[in-house]
């Protein structure tokens, strides 16, 4: 690999789900870790003798502390995330990059911003959500979609729900594949409906979509046929 690694602090490693972890990882205090929200790192693995890498959304927004914190599903069959879970503590170290990526907000918010995602795609989402809420950045209006099968598998539900009371413009849309009206007041079904709801009236906006492939496929083609731009339709695939 190419880029610089630094030996990182694992601070602390939080089960957010039964098949998710928040890992707060510090960067030496000699390193000025200076990034944008919804960029990644690197994470080089030692793994059966054999560096392995693989990349990580940060899901905290840019902070001066040095501080970011990864969202991170298990693939019970892949190398790294077994790796994260079986062998990551708190106290544990961890060789990163620095922050990389082209997934970042524009100098200045002039629309709409509607954020779709599904599974841990919120990581990148919810660093830039909080970013401009933090930052007390203008903006009209910020959507977050967010799709999952059942309701446990919510990530920062609490907070995003949070954000949605706390704040007039901002506005949270979990919506559920699994989940019945029996077991779930909130909508079912897939992101592509709410989002085509929302904007029906085709005003200006700008789209940040990350998660599973087949979702952020259809939802750029679906937003192109509601004749948004593709310059407007900003995407991370995790694949
Ligand atoms: C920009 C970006 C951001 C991401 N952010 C997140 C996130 O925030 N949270 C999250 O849970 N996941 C994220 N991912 C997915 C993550 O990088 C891993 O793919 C995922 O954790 C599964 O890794 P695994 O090793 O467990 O699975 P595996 O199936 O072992 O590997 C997953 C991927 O790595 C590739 N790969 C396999 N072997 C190697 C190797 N030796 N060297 C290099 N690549 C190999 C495979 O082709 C496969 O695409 C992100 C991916 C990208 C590209």
């Amino acid at each position: 690999m190419k880029q610089q690694l630094y030996e990182c602090d694992v601070l602390d490693v939080v089960s957010e789900t039964d098949v998710v972890r928040r890992f707060y990882i510090k960067y030496p205090d000699d390193v000025k870790l200076d990034f944008k929200a919804g960029q990644f790192a690197i994470v080089d693995m030692p793994i059966e003798g054999k560096y392995t890498h693989r990349e990580y959304s940060i899901a905290s927004p840019p902070a001066f502390d040095n501080i970011i914190e990864l969202c991170i599903v298990l693939n019970p069959e892949g190398a790294g995330t077994r790796y994260l879970f079986d062998y990551i503590k708190p106290s544990s170290k961890l060789n990163l990059t620095l922050p990389i990526g082209k997934f970042t907000l524009p100098d200045s918010i002039d629309d709409d911003i509607c954020f779709i995602c599904t599974g841990t795609g919120i990581a990148p989402l919810r660093s830039m959500a909080l970013y401009i809420i933090n930052q007390n950045l203008p903006y009209k209006s910020m959507h977050m979609i967010f799709g999952n099968r059942y309701k446990g598998d919510i990530l920062y539900h609490k907070e995003m729900q949070e954000l949605h009371e706390q704040h007039d413009n901002f506005h949270f849309y979990p919506v559920l594949s699994r989940e019945t009206p029996d077991t779930w007041h909130g909508p079912t079904g897939y992101v592509h409906t709410i989002y085509e709801e929302i904007f029906a009236d085709k005003r200006p906006a700008t789209f940040y979509i990350c998660g599973w492939t087949a979702m952020l496929k259809e939802a750029r083609q679906r937003l192109e046929a509601m004749g948004y731009d593709r310059k407007r339709i900003k995407f991370e695939s995790y694949d």
